[in-house]
Parts: structure tokens; C-alpha cells; sequence
């Protein structure tokens, strides 16, 4: 059985560099990355980027965030563009993933209507509750389309054969989840924004944006832990990684 995985650059943020590392001088431009895995039961989008109305306004869809960033986002960067691309419809997603609920992770949900969203009860529960939402900066115009979904208390395998795993790391946001996807070629981690940077885990750096320290620091240890028995870690946001990543509609092998 092949698990088949596409990487999707789905648009741009240029931003200050101490926001994903902390002290460090200077600006990032980073890409936002989406990922479609097609197993034999089904198809799986992890993370569905930036809202459609970035394209034309993003002050309105952003509101106060919108000053820290720099974005490029052009047509046929959205989802949906991207997957039509590569000949995918909407409709043809079975499983939207959020690693957690920011802008550039789930603004793109109410482009995928049709199925389930699959993340971590903690999320959800973090989203709704006016004091986190405030503090982690959750919009609900980004997640609130009335998906089916599919809350997940900690590991979480999609289609029962350990292929695709939900994997917690929770720290960056109460109840951020990486993916771990298991290729021909061997295990990849999707690690969202639990590990922006390859220098986050390599320096064990933090980011200036983060919920809760020590749990991104043990989130940390963990796909370290996961790196030395093997596996690929795709990081979030880091520009020199995503570089060497193949892009859709060439497979990462
Ligand atoms: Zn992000």
C-alpha cells in the first residue's frame, strides 16, 4: 500500500524573525504550507491555509494581526486553486486536519465544506472559550463553517492502520497536533507550528508566539525523539527547508 504525499505552498508571510525564534534579529519571509495525502480509503488535508479574502482584503479578514505581516498571497495560491491544480476537487477531501486553529492554518476551512475536520478536543475547547480565543488569537470567521468533527484526545490514526497519525504536540496553541504520515520511503512528521524552524529544534529555540513554554519544550523533545529513530520532520515555516520540498503536483518521496 502507497501512501502518496503533495506539498502546497499556499501563499507567503514575510514577518519580524524573533516572532519564530526568540531574540533573534531581523525579518522571515516563510511560505504557508498545505499538504494533501492520498491513502487508498481516502484523501486528507493537512491544514488549509489562508482565507480567500486575504486575496482582496486582507485588513478586513485579519483585523489588528494584519499590521505584523507582509503577505504574498496571489491568485491560484488558495486551496482551492492549488487542488484544482492537481485535479482535486473540494468535494474530494474526506478528512480536513487542522494542525490548530490560527489564520494561516485554517482560513482556508470554509473552502473545504464537505467533511469532517479532524483536531484536538483541546483546540476546540481553547477556541471557544473567550479568554484563550483572545489570548491565541483565534478568529471564529477562520474555523466556525459547521463541520463534522472529529475531536481527538492525543494520538489519533485516521484510517486504523497506523498510516496516518494525528500526533499531539500541544504548546504552540493549547491543542496543536502534527501529522505523522507514513511513506515507502519512511515516517515524515507534519509538524505544523510545533517546530516553525529547523533551528527551533536544532537550538531547542522557542518563538515569541506561544501558548504554554514547557509544553512546546516537551512537544520539542518529542519529534527530536521521533527525528533520531528516523523520521523526516517537515518543519512549519522554514523557507530553506521548504526549498528541498517537492512541490505538487510532484510527489515528496
Ligand atoms: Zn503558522
Amino acid at each position: 500500500m502507497t501512501i502518496r504525499l503533495y506539498a502546497m505552498t499556499c501563499g507567503w508571510l514575510t514577518m519580524n524573525l524573533k516572532a519564530m525564534l526568540e531574540g533573534a534579529e531581523g525579518k522571515i519571509k516563510v511560505p504557508v504550507p498545505c499538504y494533501l495525502i492520498e491513502h487508498p480509503r481516502g484523501r486528507v488535508l493537512f491544514d488549509s491555509g489562508l482565507n480567500s479574502q486575504v486575496l482582496t482584503d486582507p485588513a478586513a479578514r485579519l483585523g489588528k494581526i494584519a499590521k505584523y505581516y507582509d503577505i504574498v498571497f496571489d491568485p491560484g495560491m488558495d486551496i482551492a486553486a492549488r487542488l484544482g491544480a492537481m485535479g482535486v476537487g473540494v468535494g474530494d477531501i474526506d478528512y480536513l486536519i487542522n494542525s490548530h486553529l490560527h489564520f494561516d492554518h485554517a482560513g482556508g476551512n470554509d473552502a473545504i465544506p464537505d467533511c469532517p475536520m479532524v483536531l484536538q478536543r483541546r483546540e476546540w475547547e481553547a477556541a471557544n472559550d473567550p479568554d484563550l480565543a483572545a489570548k491565541n488569537g483565534f478568529m471564529r470567521q477562520d474555523f466556525d463553517h459547521g463541520h463534522d468533527r472529529i475531536l481527538v484526545d492525543g494520538e489519533h490514526d485516521i484510517f486504523g492502520d497506523g498510516s496516518v497519525v494525528c500526533l499531539p504536540t500541544y504548546g504552540h496553541t493549547p491543542g496543536h497536533q502534527s501529522l505523522k504520515v507514513r511513506l515507502d520511503t519512511g515516517d515524515v512528521i507534519l509538524t505544523g507550528d510545533a517546530c516553525y524552524l529547523r533551528r527551533t529544534l536544532e537550538e531547542m529555540r522557542l518563538p515569541m508566539i506561544l501558548h504554554d513554554a514547557d509544553e512546546m519544550r516537551r512537544s520539542l523533545d518529542k519529534l527530536k525523539e521521533l527525528q533520531r529513530r528516523g523520521a523526516r520532520i517537515f518543519y512549519g515555516h522554514d523557507p530553506e527547508f521548504w526549498a528541498t520540498v517537492p512541490q505538487a503536483p510532484a510527489r515528496v518521496a
